[in-house]
């Protein structure tokens, strides 16, 4: 395809410093704005730039990108876009390329969306069926995510477990890319959506259960960091894990959780003596090859801190299968707010997305952040620390009215959902690219939106190597999309889907 497309450049290798690059015909065009000092464990994706090429030709070959880069300065190029070559190609790809010759809208990678509910009128944590869950899988799919992490909500163990299994065939499928569980060791007091009578204190038992029966396909989970079981330190009570004093913590947990009344007759307090020198949950999802979220808390900044250092030296030890920094869960959204002389959750999670030791979600879909406030997270923590996610739930690419979320009836006005007979909102009603428009003008520049949404939430899989960009070797996931970000052609593994 040819057109302007939004493509990776990374810097050069040792290899790469010693070719000549003042022939003007290989000038590389990454490196005015590269950031400074990524953690060890992110370097590789830290260091890649994005760059709108005016006048890009990406060739795709079977289900790969095999080529990827400036039209000119390519032969190979020149020849698979001739006019002749539709004639070297049978079927599918040959339509593409006559396609290819006379397309000049965007081309742009196709779409990592790590926290969705659902879509088309099905959710994931409802779906009886695989085939419902498909529903909500094609209605994205179509809009152009073509990598999506099926996100459940905090539900009974058996009805997660029960969700996991039955989304774990769409893994295997090549359907889905991982499974994330939003709860149920969440905070009652920034529950949200969440159904507080669901929740129960951390369990690592509950998290190999999942993991089982997620059949290696379990991603995320989202936990509050302040619960006693969900760092080590705070299970232990033996102090040192948050900088404030990790008695005072393992209280404030204890209480912050038997606040919330949630039904499931574990007290916090219970657990921290119960379960001492057990292994933590964030432990247990490490060794489970899933990442730690943090989200729907009611955390200390210090809370945080030690939350992401044990998570990022679990991820890091146990060599996981999916990424090596732990998640905030939609940054702001489900979280105490910051107050100068109590900066909270929020903050710190900046602090640590700055230094490359997190990745905060947004959903940036015009509704759950103020614009300036998105603009203000990308300017502060860099986009290779963002990613953009719809927190899409059934109504997505649907009219308003009334669906299910979990537990919860939720109500659609406006294309807003909320708690059926409440304030809170319940989850997104956008597809990926959507949210990508929505950043963008909203001052995001595109190439860091795109980036956001494809290549940063692939790195936070694991998975940076095989999708979420257009560079050769990637899997042929693609959109052509017009001047305004409406999708027209979407391809996942060379096969058109719309
Ligand atoms: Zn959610």
């Amino acid at each position: 395809m040819r057109g302007p497309a939004l493509l990776p450049v990374e810097p050069p290798t040792e290899l790469e410093d010693d070719l000549d690059w003042d022939d003007e015909d290989q000038e590389p065009i990454w490196g005015d704005d590269l950031d400074e000092g990524p953690s060890a464990a992110s370097r590789d994706s830290q260091s890649v730039a994005l760059r709108l090429v005016p006048d890009a030709a990406v060739a795709v070959q079977g289900d790969r990108i095999v080529s990827a880069g400036a039209y000119q300065s390519s032969l190979y190029m020149d020849r698979l876009m001739s006019r002749e070559a539709p004639k070297w190609f049978p079927g599918e790809i040959a339509k593409a390329l006559e396609r290819a010759r006379t397309w000049r809208g965007l081309i742009l990678p196709g779409l990592v969306d790590i926290h969705c509910h659902g879509g088309g009128g099905q959710s994931f944590p409802d779906a009886a069926t695989a085939d419902d869950a498909l529903v909500a899988v094609r209605e994205h799919l179509r809009h152009g995510t073509t990598s999506l992490v099926a996100s459940l909500v905090t539900d009974a163990p058996e009805v997660l477990i029960r969700q996991v299994g039955l989304l774990a065939e769409l893994c295997e499928a090549g359907d889905l890319a991982g499974i994330h569980l939003e709860g149920p060791f969440l905070s009652a007091r920034r529950a949200g959506a969440q159904d507080p009578a669901k929740m129960q204190a951390p369990d690592a038992e509950l998290v190999r259960a999942v993991a089982e029966a997620a059949r290696g396909w379990f991603a995320v989970m989202t936990v509050a960091p302040e619960l006693a079981g969900v760092v080590a330190g705070v299970v232990s009570g033996s102090g040192s894990a948050a900088p404030g004093g990790g008695a005072a913590a393992a209280g404030e947990a204890a209480s912050g959780y038997s606040g919330g009344e949630a039904a499931s007759g574990k007290g916090g307090g219970e657990t921290a003596s119960g379960k001492t020198g057990a292994e933590s949950v964030i432990g247990a999802l490490a060794a489970a090859g899933a990442v730690a979220s943090f989200g729907h808390t009611d955390c200390s900044a210090e809370q945080m801190a030690a939350a992401v250092a044990e998570a990022g030296r679990a991820l890091a030890a146990a060599g996981a299968r999916f990424g090596r920094v732990p998640t905030a869960t939609h940054l702001f959204n489900g979280m105490r707010p910051i107050h100068h002389r109590d900066p909270g959750p929020a903050m710190e999670a900046m602090g640590q997305a700055a230094r490359g030791r997190m990745t905060v979600e947004l959903v940036a879909d015009g509704v759950h952040l103020d614009r300036r406030l998105v603009e203000a997270v990308f300017a502060t923590v860099g986009w290779r620390n963002v990613a953009l996610v719809t927190d899409a739930m059934a109504a997505a690419g649907m009219p308003d009215g009334t669906y299910q979320l979990g537990p919860a009836a939720v109500t659609v006005a406006g294309g807003v959902a909320r708690l059926t007979g409440g304030e809170s909102i319940a989850g997104g009603t956008s597809h990926l690219l959507d949210v990508v428009r929505s950043a963008w003008r909203g001052g995001v520049s595109l190439e860091e939106a795109v980036g956001s949404a494809s290549l940063v939430p692939a790195r936070v899989l694991g998975l940076e190597r095989s999708v979420g960009s257009l560079a050769p070797g990637r899997a042929a996931n693609l959109i052509l999309a017009d001047s305004e970000l409406n999708p027209v052609e979407v391809y996942k593994s060379g096969r058109l889907v719309r």
